[in-house]
């Protein structure tokens, strides 16, 4: 637990750190942006270098929006949340992607799911996050089947793969910044997830075998975040 505690602190010095610089690197990204984009428009030459300052560029975006998310929530404003419709929510945002890349999504909900306490935003980060990185482990296309359950005074909720797998001894390490396998990752997204889901004193537990597929489970207590105040 000791080790935990201070993985955590230093995810709040950082995230502080990171809202402030991050915000102030969007102004004048967004600006270069926008020049870039006219000139590309007038240049009879070198049309690929502005196509590769313009992708470059939208890389440090996303890097930077990714950042942003780690802010300390003003207000961790906990409201009683139906997943199942959060899901849906999710489900529909990266619907385009999946069907892109041939990887059909499967959900299933237990009809005794409740509703659980929680920062409604936050958890969606959350599942966006999980069903991008099911998605990608899947370049070729498969099948995502996303398990919505109560289990206790939790409520899990699964996403499972038959992509690429993860390698043991990196399970462990997940969820630390930067770690990405992909060209065009950030390796911020299991951070952010992680962040969340310990300030939701929730878990995120894995099960992966290399070219089998993986299992992000994140658990969420029902009434634990629950404001006194109700
Ligand atoms: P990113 O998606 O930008 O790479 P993440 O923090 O979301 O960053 O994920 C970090 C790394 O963890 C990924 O690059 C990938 O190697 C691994 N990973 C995460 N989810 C999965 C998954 N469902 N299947 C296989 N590998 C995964
Ligand atoms: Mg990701």
């Amino acid at each position: 637990t000791e080790e935990m505690l201070r993985k955590s602190d230093k995810l709040s010095v950082l995230g502080q750190l990171a809202a402030g610089v991050a915000h102030e690197i969007r102004n004048p990204l967004t600006s270069i942006r926008g020049f870039l984009q006219l000139l590309q428009t007038k240049a009879n030459e070198n049309e690929e270098y502005y196509h590769i300052m313009l992708s470059e560029l939208d890389r440090i975006n996303s890097i930077v929006g990714e950042f942003m998310l780690l802010a300390k929530p003003q207000a961790m404003n906990f409201t009683k949340t139906d997943l199942r419709q959060l899901l849906n929510q999710v489900i529909s945002i990266l619907d385009t992607q999946a069907i892109m890349t041939n990887v059909q999504i499967h959900f299933d909900c237990e009809s005794n799911t409740p509703e659980i306490w929680c920062v409604d935003n936050q958890i969606k980060q959350v599942f966006i996050n999980m069903l991008k990185n099911a998605i990608e482990a899947m370049p070729t296309g498969g099948s995502v089947h996303i398990h919505l359950k109560k289990q206790g005074d939790h409520v899990i909720t699964s996403f499972k793969d038959h992509g690429c797998g993860i390698p043991e001894e990196r399970i462990a390490t997940l969820g630390e910044p930067f770690y990405t396998t992909k060209e065009k990752g950030t390796g911020l997204g299991l951070m952010i997830c992680y962040k969340i889901v310990e300030n939701h004193y929730g878990k995120i537990l894995i099960d992966s075998k290399i070219d089998e597929g993986s299992t992000f489970s994140i658990m969420l207590p029902i009434e634990k975040n629950k404001p006194a105040s109700e």
